[in-house]
């Protein structure tokens, strides 16, 4: 007799995105009329790079001739984007890494999933709070939790680590022993992001506790400053202890398009394994759960590493840069304390009169006919936050800001 994944009932109800989704629809059918401006989910709008639409088509006219067509690639990726990626490590942040380190994804939303199967059981989890849903729920499933604990606001046997106006929604080294930690800078939700000594102070904890950090660099490009690590391998010692994960997503447009690379450097131990041993298990779990990533959106990412496709890459960023400098703008124009949108696109907001993060997403809906995203959908220490998505056609968030402006003076 077959029996579930009983894990899966562990999770908390409702996903942040499909509960907006739920109050989104339920708006929209009593104002039929009217029309939601959204500034919610970090989806991108605006039409790839045309450098990279050219690779891609060009890729296509092979596929189109049986001279040159090719079927199922590497399931690590094509050795031609491994090894431009691997260049521009070197180039763009003074990595060196090896080809071998490199395994390129449909995401970075999978690979930051998967990671953890690589990790027992009893492993215990840090995330940053609040975070990227997908960290903590990949874990919940993988059998790390026992459940969501209401009156904590997240899930047992994790160890969150506040990120709060108080802390400058930066993370701290766990004061306990943990073996998983999650990082995410530039961070989504707060937009805040870890500089070269916050970084190495995680190094350093997880070196001395053989703990592991997954870092998510997904908006990496979107770092506007001087010395912002865009890597965590340009962390000394950091090979010893982490993984990275990257997309194409967020700098490419790519979330349709769907391309992402993970490093598992050969150096990376932990308290039960060789040197080697963990790549060497993600290179088998890759070359058994999945086939390669679309050898059309490869044409893509190898011409987005280019000089010319790095050029409209930036373009992109700019442009929604720009709308995140008119959103804090605008935000702090009604008296709203904001946060986020330097390195990064999105804007973390504290909710006015102390309004819960639920009541105030209420609220921008109902007055405004805006969507944000509720804070406590991202942990506890998301609470009495919003965060607002600079994702969007630039005539929309002008209105949508507004739209603010007019309901909030
Ligand atoms: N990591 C973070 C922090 C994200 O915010 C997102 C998407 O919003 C992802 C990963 C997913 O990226 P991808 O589209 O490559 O799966």
């Amino acid at each position: 007799m077959a029996t579930i994944n009983t894990n899966y009932n562990l999770l908390s109800a409702g996903y942040l995105f499909p509960e907006i989704a739920r109050r989104c629809n339920v708006w929209q059918e009593h104002n039929k009329n009217q029309t939601l401006l959204r500034l919610g989910i970090g989806n991108t709008t605006e039409a790839l790079p045309p450098y990279l639409v050219e690779a891609m088509k060009k890729k296509l006219d092979l596929l189109a001739n049986r001279e040159t067509y090719s079927g199922y690639g590497d399931e690590q990726g094509d050795t031609a984007l491994r090894k431009a990626l691997k260049d521009m490590y070197q180039r763009e942040y003074g990595v060196s890494l090896e080809m071998t380190d490199f395994f390129v994804s449909d995401g970075a939303k999978s690979d930051a999933a998967n990671l953890q199967s690589l990790f027992g059981q009893d492993n215990i989890v840090a995330v940053a709070d609040p975070a990227y849903p997908v960290y903590v729920d990949s874990n919940v499933v993988g059998g790390r939790s026992h459940g969501f604990i209401e009156s904590k606001g997240g899930y047992s046997d994790f160890v969150y680590l506040p990120c709060t106006a108080q802390t400058g929604f930066l993370p701290s080294p766990p004061s306990t022993h943990v073996d998983l930690i999650y990082l995410c800078s530039p961070n989504n939700p707060t937009g805040a992001v870890m500089n070269k000594q916050q970084l190495k102070a995680f190094v350093d904890y997880a070196i001395k506790e053989k703990a592991v950090i997954i870092f998510d660099s997904a908006y990496c490009q979107y770092i506007s400053e001087e010395g912002i690590p865009h890597s965590i391998f340009e962390i000394e010692g950091a090979k010893k202890c982490s993984i990275e994960i990257n997309s194409f997503s967020k700098n490419a447009g790519f979330t349709g398009v769907r391309l992402g690379w993970s490093i598992v450097p050969k150096e990376l131990v932990v308290s039960n394994s060789k040197e080697g041993q963990i790549n060497a298990m993600w290179n088998r779990r890759q070359c058994t759960f999945f086939n390669g990533a679309s050898n059309i959106a490869q044409a893509g990412g190898i011409a987005a590493l280019s000089p010319e496709g790095q050029k409209e890459c930036d373009v992109l960023v700019q442009y929604y840069m720009d709308n995140a400098r008119m959103i804090r703008e605008g935000l702090e124009s009604v008296g709203l304390k904001c946060f986020g949108g330097i390195n990064s696109p999105y804007i973390w907001a504290r909710t006015p009169n102390n309004m819960t993060s639920w009541e105030f997403f209420d609220y921008l809906l109902d007055v405004c006919h805006v969507v944000v995203t509720p804070g406590s959908g991202f942990g506890p220490s998301g609470e009495h936050y919003i965060r607002v998505s600079s994702y969007g056609h630039k005539e929309n968030v002008m209105q949508a800001i507004a739209s603010i402006k007019e309901h909030m003076k």
